[in-house]
């Protein structure tokens, strides 16, 4: 810039030299930056690319990605180190972004706009990581066994009155991890053990490798209830509008629905900071939020913002609102816990 504005000066004594530059000068400012950010994502592509494209379509920054799971992006960024192309780490869990913020490899920065578009509770109170989409885990049950009255809270699925009827996903996936941490945070370690041990002993079947074949089980009466993140549920309905498979909001009356977040952090060492930031802002946007939110059926962090037709049918409920770095703070302590009442 510094160079335009000498040239400039230059030529202010001819004026049709100095109308030829500023011609020139418009034409500078149409064409698009060559600005590229990096993004490692855990998010897979199919998810993040249209989000991506609607970015470079209106502000001409270029996005590079690389897709993973978390644990490889996180190793990839420690051994990078300083040389690490990426500006911006974007994966899913508060137990994900809480252990990148703790081995060091996001920055924390400041920004009126996240704090303003994004609620407290949904990023990290150190400002290294930012909520993008709301996942909620909440309670599933078979409508042709269950009435939706005999369903009240999440720790009310370890009592007597679910025995053999509960099924579960294994304790092997972070979101369960992130849920028992939750429950220490309400209850303690001790009254959250009692709990979670009453749900292993109320399994109606071996524990899911993941959510959707729990809630197929669901609607195959092979189980009564179950708890699961609700993006696989309106994924499976988008398929059959016909399951028989019922969503529950718990814990409406004391401590909300147990939330997650996918989100994003600035790399430690990125060279485009101040970019990365700017993208950040556009994605807890208005613009930038149902790209985000609605390809996966998530749920807006922006107030703002409407959820998708089909997330909105499902009605409104009240959330936790437990910062969520406490999934990533007793993340050891639950997979403790689920290792010691048998959890799988
Ligand atoms: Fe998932």
């Amino acid at each position: 810039m510094n160079a335009l504005k000498n040239s400039f000066k230059i030529t202010l004594k001819n004026s049709l030299t100095m109308m030829a530059i500023a011609s020139s000068l418009s034409l500078v400012a149409q064409t698009p930056t060559e600005k590229t950010l990096t993004v490692y994502s855990a998010r897979n592509e199919q998810l993040i690319k249209p989000l991506f494209d609607a970015y470079t379509k209106e502000t001409g920054v270029k996005i590079q990605f690389l897709t993973d799971k978390e644990g490889p992006l996180l190793q990839k960024l420690k051994a990078e180190g300083v040389n690490s192309p990426a500006d911006l780490l974007l994966t899913v869990d508060a137990g994900n972004l809480w252990l990148a913020e703790h081995e060091g490899v996001l920055a924390s920065i400041q920004s009126p706009v996240l704090e303003k578009n994004i609620p407290k509770h949904l990023r990290s109170p150190k400002n290294s990581w930012f909520g993008l989409s709301v996942r909620a885990r909440t309670i599933f049950y078979n409508k042709d066994l269950v009435k939706p009255a005999d369903l009240t809270t999440y720790e009310d699925l370890a009592g007597a009155k679910f025995a053999k009827k509960l099924c579960l996903r294994t304790s092997q996936k972070v979101y369960n991890q992130s849920l028992v941490a939750m429950l220490i945070s309400h209850h303690g370690e001790k009254k959250a053990e009692s709990i979670v041990k009453g749900w292993v002993s109320n399994l109606k079947t071996e524990v899911f490798p993941d959510d959707t074949k729990l809630l197929e089980a669901i609607d195959l009466g092979l189980c009564e209830v179950g708890i699961a993140n609700t993006y696989y549920y309106g994924r499976l309905l988008e398929k059959n509008p016909k399951l028989k498979v019922g969503i529950f909001w718990p814990n409406q009356k004391n401590t909300g629905v147990h939330v997650n977040v996918s989100g994003v952090g600035v790399v430690t060492h990125s060279k485009n900071k101040e970019e990365a930031i700017k993208f950040i802002e556009w994605m807890s946007s208005e613009k930038g939020q149902n790209f985000f939110a609605d390809v996966n059926l998530e749920f807006p962090v922006n107030k703002n913002v409407k959820s998708h037709e089909l997330v909105q049918t499902w009605g409104a409920f009240k959330q936790d609102m437990l910062n969520v770095s406490k999934a990533g703070e007793l993340q050891s302590a639950a997979v403790k816990l689920m290792d010691k009442v048998q959890y799988k």
